[in-house]
Parts: structure tokens; sequence; C-alpha cells
């Protein structure tokens, strides 16, 4: 019998444990252990239930584009739990000089496909406008070596777009700066368009054209569905049902392992004060813990992905009545560019994003803070942080009253940052991996850091650790 261990309990080993779990109920002669070193499984898909309100700690949605995710809900059963954004109402706002500015129609990511909305919108200047038309000609560029977002974004539409879209629109994803991040690992799509078309704008239209043409030659369906995908109950509830699948006794929460070390014939496992001996290892850790636990297997390993930086983040979650309801504008929240002087980086109207999360009578506000910003407030009490939260409020919403309620979650080095070189840092770790027989690494560290990606990356890692 091959005997596997997942270490990390996160939804990239419970995906890659489900994967396992079906494996051997079709009948292949496997046996899976799983380490979490905190009490709970589902790292950070975690909810709370607060005044009829759903709010979600850490990830509050999946975008529909990648399947991994969506593909996992329907085969666990939870096909019919699966919610869509309400994008009738998909507007983003951006605080431009105090103001919320709403982001025009047309705007794909940072490129502009529609002239007149985009030339009306007063979130750009007339330089960047200009900067957008001059775009256009832009020829055919063949990449060479990486380089980071905010130098690709400035060399097509300069800085303002920097400050204004690419940078705030990052920091919710990654909680980092466009300055920080890679071009090739975080928005391979743009590296290649440029190198195809010279101009983003010209490729993002000819591509808008291929999906119309298939749209209107049949999928018709395809068109009504939601940008973003979550589950009626919160997120917890995917991690949940995982967990209800898979094999009680294979579980061990709170053995957190200290090292894992190659042997002869496969791998010790030393958690806790005892070891254990695997055929096959998935560690599936953000990239500080696998590097810890791969220290004495390669420290050559073991140094690239202590390499690999992380960012932290704190999620508030604050309820309001009915009358804040009514005052907010409509939309799916706002984003803050740095160079506004806030510590808030987005908000989030969750009664108008997922109405099925808040009463009618509630508003139900989600505020994000990352990377520095959630560094400098790091150390102060819950307290402290929503006052902060509140009185950032009043100055961009007009928001004074009190809130019903308000939680804090802090996320620390949860987000993975992909830095200039990533994928370069990428194939020196598969080489330093494959030198290791038996070892699989799934997570948000490699190829993606939404919960799509960390479950591909999870059932991956289990089809490698089974099929070799
Ligand atoms: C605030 C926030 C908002 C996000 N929003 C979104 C979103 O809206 N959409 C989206 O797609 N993605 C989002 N993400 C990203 C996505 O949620 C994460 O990248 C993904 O869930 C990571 O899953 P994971 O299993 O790889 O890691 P984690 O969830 O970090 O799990 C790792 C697990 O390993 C355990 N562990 C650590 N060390 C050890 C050890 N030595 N031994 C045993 N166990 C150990 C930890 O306790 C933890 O349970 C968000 C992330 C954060 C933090």
């Amino acid at each position: 019998m091959k005997r596997i261990a997942i270490i990390g309990g996160g939804i990239s080993g419970l995906a890659a444990a489900f994967a396992l779990e079906e494996r051997r109920r079709a009948g292949v002669n496997l046996d899976y252990v799983l380490y979490e070193g905190s009490a709970s499984l589902g790292g950070v898909l975690r909810t709370d239930h607060v005044d009829g309100c759903i709010i979600e700690q850490g990830p509050d949605s999946f975008i529909r584009e990648k399947p991994w995710a969506t593909d996992l809900c329907r085969e666990l059963g939870l096909g019919d739990q699966l919610i869509g954004s309400n994008d009738a109402d998909r507007k983003t706002y951006i605080l431009t000089n105090g103001r919320l500015i709403e982001m025009p129609d047309g705007l794909m990511f940072m490129v502009p496909t529609k002239i007149i909305p985009t030339g009306l919108s007063p979130l750009f200047s007339w330089k960047t406008k200009l900067r957008m038309t001059q775009e256009l000609l832009h020829p055919p560029r063949a990449r060479n070596g990486d380089e980071s977002v905010a130098s690709f974004v400035e060399r097509h539409y300069g800085a303002e777009m920097v400050d204004r879209l690419a940078d705030p629109l990052l920091s919710g994803v990654y909680g980092g700066e466009a300055a920080n991040l890679s071009i090739c690992a975080v928005l391979p799509r743009f590296a290649e368009m440029e190198r195809t078309h010279g101009s983003l704008g010209r490729a993002m239209l000819a591509a808008r054209k291929k999906t119309r043409k298939k749209i209107t030659a049949g999928s018709r369906q395809s068109a009504s569905l939601s940008l973003f995908t979550s589950l009626k109950n919160g997120m917890q509830h995917l991690a949940e049902t995982v967990v209800s699948k898979l094999t009680p006794g294979s579980l061990l929460m709170n053995t957190p392992v200290q090292f894992i070390q190659p042997e002869t014939e496969g791998w010790m496992v030393s958690a806790n004060m005892r070891s254990d001996r695997f055929n096959r290892v998935i560690v599936a850790l953000p990239a500080p813990a696998a590097a810890q636990v791969l220290r004495v297997a390669s420290a050559e390993l073991s140094a690239e992905l202590a390499a690999i930086q992380y960012s932290s983040s704190i999620t508030v979650g604050l309820g309001y009545d009915r009358d804040v309801r009514q005052s907010l504008p409509p939309g799916f929240g706002f984003l803050v560019p740095r160079s506004e002087g806030k510590q808030l980086l987005a908000a989030t109207f969750v009664h108008n994003k997922f109405p099925h999360r808040a009463p009618e009578d509630r508003a139900l506000l989600r505020c994000f803070f990352a990377g520095k910003n959630a560094e400098d407030v790091w150390a102060l009490s819950d307290d402290q942080i929503i006052g902060i939260v509140r009185e950032e409020l009043r100055q961009i919403l007009g928001v004074r009253a009190e809130p019903l309620f308000a939680r804090v979650y802090k996320w620390k080095s949860a987000m993975a940052q992909y830095g200039v070189g990533h994928l370069d840092r990428l194939d020196r770790i598969e080489g330093l991996r494959q030198q290791l027989p038996g070892l699989a690494l799934a997570g948000n560290a490699y190829r993606g850091i939404g919960v799509p990606d960390c479950i591909r990356s999870g059932r991956d890692a289990a089809k490698q650790v089974v099929d070799v």
C-alpha cells in the first residue's frame, strides 16, 4: 500500500486529500494522513455569521473563468449552493483626489476597450487619455526577460495608470504593489498580448470579437454567468464539505510538522515529537512554512522557497442599518490608490455584490488592508483598527453612524507575492524538487494565488504522487 502524507490543511491540502480519497474509493491501494498545524481545517477559508450577515474572513469568492473551484463544488454535491455575484450592479469606484469615481465601462483590468466612456471619465487626465490612444499604435514587441507590472503598465499607459488602476487592482488580489510584482507571473496574458499585438488595447478588442462570435454561435448561456462565484453559506462551507468526505482517522489536527526527511525508501515526517514513515509527501503550505519543513531535506530548495515573499492582510467586516445602506452608492465597492494617503486599500459593499449575505435592512461592508498598510496597523487593538476604518469610511462615504457590529480578522503572511523573476525561480524549484523523489508541492506560492489555482495545485500534486 502507498502511504502518502499531506502537510497543510488549507484548501490546497484539502483538494489533494479529496483527490486521494477519490482514488482510494475507486480501488487504488493507498492511505493518506493530513497534518494540520492549527485546530481547524480550511486555512484562510473562514466565514463568520453575525446578525444575519455572512462575513468572509478570508476569500469571499472565486473567479468563474478558472473552473477548478466550481468543478470541485459540483463534485462535492454543492452545485445548488453556488451563487454568482450580482453583476447587474457591478460598478467599482476608485478614490481619486478624495472623490469616488466610477471605473468607466469597457475597462478590461486596466485596458480601455471603449473609447467614449474612457474619454469622458474624470478618472484619467488628458495626458493619460492621449497615451491610451497612442498605445493603440504600439507594434508587437519580443519579450526580453521579466519586468514589474508597474514598469510594463507605465510603458503602455504612463504612471497615472499604475497609480489609479494597476496598483489598486493588484493590491486587492495579491496584497502587494505593482512595482514588486512580475508581469510574466501575475499577468502572463498581457505579456503575451504585447508579444503578439504590441498594443494591449488592440489585442483586447481582437479577443472580445472572438468571444462575441462564440457567444452568437450558440453559447448564450455563458454570457449570463457572473464574474465571481461563491457559496450561499460562505467559503468555509467548501472546506467543511471537503472535510466531511475524507476519512476522519486520516486527519491530524493541532499537529504542526517540524521537518520532513528523505530516506532510502520514502520519507520521514516529524511532527509533535513523533515521526512517521511515508512513501510520498505533498507539502501544501505557504512558501515560508514549506521552506521550514524542507530545510533538512534540501537547504537549496528551502532557500528558494524562503525567497518567495508574502504579504499580510487584515479584513474588517462592519454591519450597518437600513439608513446607511440607503445612503451608500450602488456597486461592488471601491479601491484606494496609495497616492490618496489612506490606510484602507479597498472596501466591498457585500450586500450589493452578494445580496444573499446580508438581510435587506442591513449594509455589510468588508474593508481591506494589505502589505505595508496592514503592517502599519498590525500591532493596534481591534478597536483601534475599527476606529481607523470608521474614520476613513466617514471621509470617503460620509458614513458617520455607529456600526451594529464590527469584526477584525488578521492574516499573517498569507498572500504570496510573485516578484520579478518568479517564473525562473519556479523552474529552479522544480529542478530541485525532482531531485527529491516522492515529493510534491502545492499551494499559493507557485502558479496562482486564488482559490481555484490552489485547488488545481492540490489535485495536480495528488496525481503526481499517485501516478509516479
Ligand atoms: C484576506 C484574503 C482574501 C483573499 N481573497 C481571495 C478571493 O476573494 N478569491 C480567491 O480566489 N482567493 C483569495 N485569497 C487567496 C486564497 O484564499 C489563498 O491563496 C488560498 O486559500 C490559500 O490556500 P492554501 O491551502 O494554499 O494555504 P492556507 O489557507 O494558508 O493553508 C495553509 C495551512 O497550512 C497550515 N500549516 C502551516 N504550517 C504548517 C505546518 N508546519 N504543519 C502543518 N500545517 C501547517 C496552516 O495552519 C493552514 O491551515 C485571499 C487570501 C486572503 C488571505
